[in-house]
């Protein structure tokens, strides 16, 4: 039932990974399997066995053809350096093809200490897996990349963090688990034909279409590739509320797709300086900080690749520094594409940067729900009739009102009927998304042994864009006593 492997990383030079066999677990139970996905991958699942497959994704029995190992990475946590990072509670079983013809690792997540483990003990909580499980696949649904959830198991084995928990472990696809740390685990090891090496994996993976580029531009048009996919990436993020909350660079994808879900969080009422993680102090990964991170990360990633770019050191910084500089642009031209959708505009006039600000204010003077601020929008699109729900979600309405005359006459410019653009707002701004609090209710209830809420809120999640009746209690945001403000990291 298990797809055919197609190993590619574990092909890699040996200094790439560490061989690793996941460690055996006491007794594993299967409590989520994504069918859909695991058809995608081509499993065949008319011979789906649950006993097996919680003998898999608990990593107790290799699948077929698995050559398991833990990969090497470095990384700039919160701005500060780490050569020696890795892979320390996941193994890569390998990749399979799925069924686009598209490699896709699959890997582990809590599968036992490896030689990368440091003072960690290798293993994941159930909180964490189950949070990595609702929002990775949320993100998913609503159009944004993002590494997926196969499975998860619990180990009935308990976990120490701040008190003993339920262990687990969760089976993640991704496009791949490269990361800038990757690059930079050999770049500050002066490594450079290590990284030509990673490189030329990275573009035969996921750059393709770079192959045919002359040899001493082929490195800068990949970094200035994969800049581009994370400035769309992050430019969706904002366009849904989205606060990763650790974006070190070792958790920053070469793929572009959104990873290491720990304490990210969906932003309720509009304040770009929203931190959820317990851990980010200074705020670093702020919601509105989210670009000029990426922005110093692919300084990073430019760095670690910077003997890739020209023979003589000088040269290559400047090319590299060209490219990073047009981070900016990529970035305006990424947001303002997602926040234009967002808002009902095909057209394009220099105006809109304006008048998507002017909302912001509006929102954050009003303290209103972002998501639920949209999402009404798209009903006030259609008529004056739905614009008494929209300013109910603001605590003070004359920013608000003073704007949607605005937009209003900004719609009178679009070529769309009325009707058209609702449509295609409400099929792009959700209405159901992971709410924090929702999210911890139903970690709670599942740390308990109850999974009933954890399986409606999966249920929920897959279509966010639908009106759900009898469930509009899950479209509203947390009432005092509900909010949750901090996240802890999932380790
Ligand atoms: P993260 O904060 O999940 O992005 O992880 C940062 C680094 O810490 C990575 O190298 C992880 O493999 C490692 N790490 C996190 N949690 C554990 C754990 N429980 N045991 C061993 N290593 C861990
Ligand atoms: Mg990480």
């Amino acid at each position: 039932m298990f797809p055919t492997f197609t190993l590619r990383y574990s092909r890699l030079p040996a200094h790439f990974f560490e061989p690793f066999t996941p460690v055996t677990v006491e007794q594993p139970t299967l409590i989520a399997f994504n069918q859909t996905l695991a058809e995608t991958l081509g499993f065949d699942l008319t011979a789906f066995d649950e006993q097996q497959a919680t003998e898999w994704f608990s990593g107790n029995e290799l699948p077929p053809g698995a050559e398991p190992v833990a990969q090497a990475y470095a990384g700039h946590q919160f701005g500060g350096f780490s050569p020696r990072l890795g892979d320390g509670r996941a193994v890569l079983l390998g990749e399979v093809t799925d069924r686009h013809g598209q490699l896709r690792d699959i890997q582990l997540k809590g599968a036992g200490r490896t030689p990368f483990s440091r003072g960690g003990d290798g293993r994941a909580p159930l909180g964490p897996v189950l949070r990595e499980y609702l929002i990775s696949e949320a993100m998913h649904v609503m159009g944004i990349p993002a590494t997926r959830a196969l499975a998860a198991v619990t180990t009935g084995e308990r976990v120490m963090r701040r008190m003993p928990e339920p262990g687990a472990v969760l089976t993640r696809v991704a496009s791949s688990h490269i990361r800038v740390g990757t690059f930079q685990y050999f770049g500050s090891r002066h490594d450079a034909e290590a990284v030509r090496v990673l490189a030329d994996h990275v573009i035969e993976r996921h750059y393709p279409e770079l192959s045919d580029t002359p040899e001493q531009d082929r490195y800068l048009a990949l970094l200035k590739a994969i800049q581009q996919r994370q400035a769309e990436l992050v430019a969706r993020w904002m366009g849904v509320g989205f606060i990763h909350g650790v974006m070190n660079t070792d958790n920053t994808s070469i793929a572009g797709e959104t990873i290491d879900f720990g304490p990210c969080a969906f932003m309720e009422r509009y304040d770009p300086k929203t931190v959820f993680s317990s851990i980010d102090t200074g705020g670093r990964y702020a919601y509105v900080n989210q670009p000029v991170i990426l922005q110093w990360n692919m300084a990073r990633l430019a760095e670690a690749m910077l003997p890739l770019f020209d023979a003589d050191e000088q040269r290559a910084i400047e090319r590299a520094t060209e490219v990073v500089q047009g981070f900016s642009e990529q970035y305006l031209d990424a947001w303002l594409g997602v926040m234009r959708e967002k808002l009902g505009l095909v057209q394009e006039e220099d105006s809109d940067q304006a008048l998507i600000e002017a909302l912001q204010e509006a929102m954050r003077v009003g303290r209103a729900d972002f998501t639920l601020t949209f999402r009404q929008l798209g009903e006030c699109a259609r008529g004056e009739d739905g614009d008494a729900a929209l300013l109910a979600l603001f605590e003070q309405d004359a920013g608000i009102r003073a704007w949607l005359e605005q937009w209003r006459a900004r719609l009178a410019r679009e070529a769309r009927s009325a009707d058209e653009i609702a449509r295609h707002m409400q099929a792009i701004n959700p209405l159901y998304i992971p709410r924090n609090h929702q999210v911890e209710q139903a970690l709670s209830a599942a740390a308990e042994g109850d999974f009933a809420p954890f399986e409606t809120l999966r249920e929920i999640l897959a279509h966010p864009f639908e009106e759900q009746p009898g469930r509009e209690a899950w479209t509203l945001s947390a009432s005092p006593d509900e909010a949750v403000f901090r996240t802890f990291c999932g380790t």
